[in-house]
């Protein structure tokens, strides 16, 4: 069995954003990632500082913006399109979820320009991505594919199963597979899909997606899979301390596949380097050679 870390994939990744962000700043463009938060919202600060260790490593400016209280939709808007119009701003991410009365989709759709679109969520964004035509593409569907090519395995002829439809990761991930000529046939189960092991059990590529913790069992994988595990579940241990697992039993699975991903340490980290690319991606789109 193939363990697929995402240490070795990711760092390839940012090897390739470093050299394209020194590309961009020798004809004076220099990318920036802006991050919007709400006030007090201790798992958006975190996720704030990560991301801001990821992009300084790889030489991209980024700056956290809390949205001043009391909040507002109008503010919400204001700081998107301050944030736009700003010139050393070259990429924007809204932290979602925003809290009530706020509708971030609206004032994303409002406000963010398409080009600065580092999460790949506009509509122009998804419609791009639905017609087959790849310019960037959700962080975690990017990653979940990266990992897939990992494994070396061909897809040509083989069946994807893809668990979960969210737009950010199991739908995107689909789009992207169909895009490929050569790609896998792909299928997309979900709450209401009815014997779901009777997809799963199909799959040489397994995708789950779904926020369940261990819920991909045994008698649900097809011997020599590739599975990959893109859930992140924080559960309690016997002792009371925390920990974080996948949507994957993984002992019991992982005996039965020809690769699969951990919990912590596959998809998360490869998941920050396709971000950084998409930061690159952007500054190319509003900066065109
Ligand atoms: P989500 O928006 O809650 O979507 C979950 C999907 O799973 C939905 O499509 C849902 O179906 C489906 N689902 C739920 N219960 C199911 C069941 N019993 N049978 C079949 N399908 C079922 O979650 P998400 O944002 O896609 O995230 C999924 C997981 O990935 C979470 O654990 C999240 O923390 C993790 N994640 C990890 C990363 C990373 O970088 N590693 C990034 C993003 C997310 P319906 O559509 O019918 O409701």
């Amino acid at each position: 069995m193939n363990l697929l870390k995402g240490a070795s994939i990711a760092q390839k990744i940012r090897d390739s954003v470093a050299a394209d962000v020194e590309k961009l700043k020798a004809r004076g463009v220099h990318p920036y990632l802006a991050f919007v938060v709400p006030p007090d919202d201790p798992g958006a600060a975190y996720y704030g500082d990560a991301q801001k260790r990821a992009c300084e490593k790889a030489g991209i400016g980024h700056g956290i913006h809390v949205l001043a209280s009391p909040l507002s939709q109008a503010g919400l808007v204001a700081a998107i399109s301050g944030l736009a119009s700003d010139p050393k701003v070259t990429g924007i991410i809204v932290h979602s979820p925003m809290p009530a009365p706020l509708d971030l989709v609206a004032a994303r759709d409002r406000a963010l320009p398409p080009d600065m679109d580092v999460e790949a969520v506009l509509p122009q964004s998804c419609g791009l991505l639905a017609s087959g035509v790849i310019r960037q593409a959700p962080c975690t569907a990017s990653a979940a594919l990266e990992l897939m090519k990992a494994s070396g395995v061909p897809f040509a002829g083989r069946d994807a199963v893809i668990v979960g439809r969210s737009v950010t990761v199991g739908r995107s991930l689909a789009l992207l597979l169909l895009a490929d000529r050569k790609g896998p046939t792909v299928t997309v189960c979900h709450s209401a899909t009815a014997d779901l092991a009777a997809h799963t059990l199909r799959a040489d590529f397994l995708v789950a997606a779904i926020g369940k913790p261990g819920f991909i069992t045994a008698g649900m994988v097809k011997p020599g899979a590739v599975v990959i595990d893109v859930g992140t579940n924080a559960v309690k241990r016997p002792d009371g301390t925390e920990t974080t697992v996948g949507d994957v039993s993984f002992d019991l699975v992982a005996p039965l596949c020809a690769a699969i991903t951990p919990v912590p340490g596959g998809v998360g980290p490869v998941t920050t380097a396709c971000l950084l690319r998409n930061v690159v991606t952007c500054a190319r789109l509003l900066f065109p050679e």
